[in-house]
């Protein structure tokens, strides 16, 4: 058990997306789904992480094996397989898919249901899908073959609110298969789907608009609310889980629409693209930056100009922005940009810089410690966990040392205007915009009844009128 654990922890980040199979949802099959563009890019293993664990960790175990160097057997023997599963395996790789030679890159994923082999994966190194074979009582079945865009499900959701938007959620939103039996039995089901709303009013409501929408202030009874979400699914127990949102619509009882539309985002000089969203026109749903760096916090030390310093005793001015909040507490790269300095710096302690676009710079002391997987060079996105609040360097107590710098001068980030992020383009826009009636119309398929679609803008008024 402790080499699995370990096996466990240490592949996790290569074979996660492999974990989760996906269903396609019954009434809108494989013909249709040739028409939605959206499912090409969907490559990026990081967002399948967090999900994976909460859905599956407390009854699913997995070992994986790479092979290299020719030796299949090691490969099998780091996933586990021994005895007569080892026999059954290396003849089927052998005889099915030809993994007698050496395929370095190629990957075996062993998933144990509480502890007994369950299913066998083999990855070729391209990752277009995976092959896979399910034990029934201790016999193999037959290969099968799982292609990348069959693991997705995308499901319309359609909500009245009434009191809140967690309500809302909670009354139209959960899945009837988000537990084995479809209901909501036992506190673990209950938990599943309390994780499963949160999970998605927080992608709802404190990042796609959480610019556009003041959801303490602005959400009336009446509101309506149009989601489509992308949902994973694990064949052992049939259960599935929350993903993330393609694209969503809130519409105001006394008027007014905010939608968030999806595009897939590639950096230049990057080979994998991200999903973004976009009003209608193509502009940023983002600002540049975040307004805190914490979730939540209190400004214990706003920048000023002088001020005397707790530590040092004397006067000295105050370039930044200290937050109190926790010991741990999470603390997010504001805006999309390249770490510069991660390292210990004197006073700041734990120290994190990061380059932003236009001129801007953030910088983040006094840090617990750092997020595991960046490094110098690294590409961070608004809102990343980058570190964790400490007190570290010259610190009185746990908190956040925040600053902004614009073309190398220290600004105050209260008052600076945030700029929007970057709009669509060119070539992306012209896609998106042509991507827009596409969306629209497998969204009302998928949703059963129309779905609000804003007017065409008006064309500019003619000269002289
Ligand atoms: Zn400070």
């Amino acid at each position: 058990m402790q080499r699995s654990r370990r096996n466990f922890i240490a592949v996790t980040v290569v074979v996660l997306a492999g974990l989760l199979t996906w269903f396609s949802i019954p009434g809108y099959g494989r013909g249709e789904r040739a028409s939605w563009p959206f499912h090409r890019d969907i490559a990026a293993l990081d967002f399948h992480r967090a999900h994976a664990f909460a859905v599956m960790a407390d009854t699913v175990d997995i070992m994986v094996g790479v092979v290299g160097d020719g030796f299949l057997g090691g490969a099998l023997w780091d996933a586990g397989l021994s005895g007569r599963n080892y026999e059954q395996v290396c003849a089927i790789l052998r005889d099915s898919l030809g993994w007698r030679v050496q395929q370095l890159g190629d990957s075996i994923v062993a998933v144990y249901h509480r502890d007994r082999l369950a299913e066998l994966r083999a990855y070729p190194r391209n990752r277009r899908g995976f092959f896979r074979i399910c034990w029934t009582d201790g016999v193999p079945g037959l290969w099968e073959f799982s292609p990348q865009e069959s693991w997705i499900r995308t499901r319309a959701v359609q909500c009245r609110v009434t009191s809140t938007v967690w309500g809302a959620l909670w009354e139209s939103a959960i899945p009837g298969d988000l537990t084995s039996n479809g209901m909501l039995l036992s506190a673990r089901d209950t938990a599943r789907a309390v994780g499963y709303v949160s999970e998605l009013q927080h992608e709802l409501t404190d990042r796609l608009f959480c610019y556009d929408i003041d959801f303490y202030y602005d959400v009336r009874t009446g509101d309506s609310l149009w989601i489509l979400i992308e949902e994973t699914r694990y064949p052992e127990d049939g259960e599935s889980g929350f993903l993330r949102i393609l694209a969503a619509k809130y519409k105001f009882a006394g008027g007014g629409l905010a939608e968030a539309l999806p595009f897939f985002v590639t950096p230049e000089g990057d080979e994998s693209s991200y999903l973004d969203h976009f009003h209608r026109d193509g502009a940023s749903l983002r600002t540049m930056f975040l307004k805190m760096p914490v979730p939540f916090g209190r400004v214990s030390s706003p920048f000023s100009g002088a001020r005397l310093h707790p530590v040092l005793g004397y006067t000295r001015a105050h370039r930044g922005i200290d937050y109190a909040a926790p010991l741990g507490t999470e603390i997010y790269a504001v805006g999309d940009g390249v770490i510069t300095v991660r390292q210990w710096q004197g006073g700041y302690g734990n120290f994190i810089k990061i380059r932003h676009a236009n001129g801007y710079e953030t910088a983040y002391g006094h840090m617990n410690g750092f997020a595991s997987g960046q490094a110098v060079g690294s590409r961070v996105r608004q809102g990343e966990i980058i570190g964790y609040v400490g007190t570290t360097g010259l610190s009185t107590g746990p908190h956040l040392h925040f600053e902004m710098i614009k073309n190398g001068s220290h600004v105050n980030p209260a008052e600076e205007i945030v700029p929007p992020s970057d709009p669509l383009e060119g070539e992306n826009l012209a896609l998106f915009l042509e991507q827009l009636p596409v969306l629209d119309a497998a969204w009302t398929v998928l949703n059963g009844s129309p779905i609000p679609v804003p007017p065409p803008p008006e064309p500019p008024a003619a000269e002289g009128r």
